[in-house]
């Protein structure tokens, strides 16, 4: 298949790659340059790898602005292990956690949580179907908290926070799963910030954790080594194999956000492809979005059909063309469109150009 045949991929993650980075990683994958084996081959340990971790993590820290003030990791087990990591270690006994409950990702870090120590939900909007995000003044926060906790993108609903809340001197402690790095962020604002790779910044099996280095006190020695934040920092995340080829997918897909033009550039085309959605959704009405307008996020864009009996041929007539991973998630139903960081602005114009010419022909 030529790159020119590769479909419009939609999909909420694992999710699109940078079509530069799939090329360099197949053209080097059978040997490094100047290494005579491939990346899959070499030890952890190696001078080889070594330089990939450090480069990626470098390229990660100038990317994103993230100073000597906090530890970066590169985990495993996904967004999912962090829900109960996060809490293992920096829910320290005798104090509760705050987390405000915008979906089903932040229903499942409580529940994670409430297996550690006392929870406290926050603030919700379930009572409006997670449509929304709350607003400052509905939050109710602990000032004495061990962290608060918030979901910054909801993936599911298709709702972002449009900036974080002031939760005054309490450790913000955020899953960034499916917003990692789509715009300028001041990373200082952050306790902790964490997310699975394969939506934003490359593929499964790499889960990014940026950490503010004083929090790592919190970690109890008693905790499980592989469980405990200050061991994987002291160990700069080498305390056992790590994913290897997953790091050295994310370093590229890093080396590609440089050359883009950094976060500034990502951003602003992030605003841009995502504006083109919404404008197409609220055009006439034969389309209706899902998420409140103020909440609304720019990489899972959710909606539905004013005529919800036309969804199945939506999504059976844009695959069609082209057009894949169009269906909505089952507990909100109709479609979705994920474009991450990755994700061309050709697709955007393309689903675009096929919502109008669904309408025409339907509406
Ligand atoms: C995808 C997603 C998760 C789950 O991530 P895993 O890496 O599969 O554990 C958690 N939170 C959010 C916001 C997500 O989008």
């Amino acid at each position: 298949m030529s790159v020119s045949q590769r479909l419009f991929n939609f999909s909420s993650g694992p999710a699109v790659l940078p079509e530069p980075v799939l090329l360099e990683a197949q053209r080097d994958l059978f040997m490094l340059p100047g290494v005579g084996m491939s990346v899959l081959e070499i030890s952890h340990r190696s001078k080889t790898f070594d330089r990939i971790l450090q480069e990626a993590e470098a390229d990660l820290r100038s990317v994103a602005g993230i100073s000597d003030d906090y530890a970066v990791l590169f985990l495993q087990g996904g967004a999912s292990l962090q829900f109960s990591m996060l809490p293992m270690n920096l829910l320290t006994q005798g104090r509760s956690a705050d987390y405000v409950l915008t979906g089903v990702w932040s229903q499942k870090a409580i529940a994670e949580a409430r297996r550690v120590g006392e929870v406290r939900v926050a603030g919700t909007t379930e009572g409006e179907r997670f449509t929304r995000v709350p607003r400052q003044q509905e939050l109710d926060l602990d000032a004495s908290a061990a962290y608060v906790h918030l979901t910054t993108n909801n993936t599911i609903y298709g709702t972002q926070w449009p900036a974080m809340p002031d939760v005054g001197d309490v450790p913000l402690a955020v899953d960034a799963s499916s917003d990692l790095l789509g715009a300028p962020t001041d990373f200082s604002r952050f306790g902790v910030v964490y997310g699975g790779a394969q939506k934003n910044l490359g593929p499964s099996g790499v889960t990014l954790v940026v950490i503010r280095r004083d929090l790592l006190a919190r970690s109890a020695s008693t905790l499980h080594t592989m469980l405990n934040y200050a061991v994987q920092a002291e160990n700069r995340s080498l305390y056992n194999t790590p994913n290897t080829f997953g790091i050295y997918i994310l370093g590229l897909v890093l080396r590609w956000f440089k050359a883009e033009g950094g976060l500034a550039a990502i951003g602003e085309r992030n605003g841009h492809k995502a504006a083109a959605v919404y404008a197409e959704i609220d055009r006439t009405g034969f389309y209706r979005g899902h998420a409140a307008a103020d909440s609304r996020s720019r990489h899972n864009i959710t909606f539905r059909l004013r005529d919800e009996s036309l969804e199945d041929a939506f999504v059976q007539e844009s695959t069609a063309a082209g057009l894949d991973g169009l269906t909505g998630h089952r507990s909100v139903g109709g479609l979705r469109a994920s474009i991450y960081n990755a994700f061309p602005e050709a697709g955007v114009a393309a689903l675009v150009q096929f919502m109008r010419e669904f309408e025409r022909t339907r509406g």
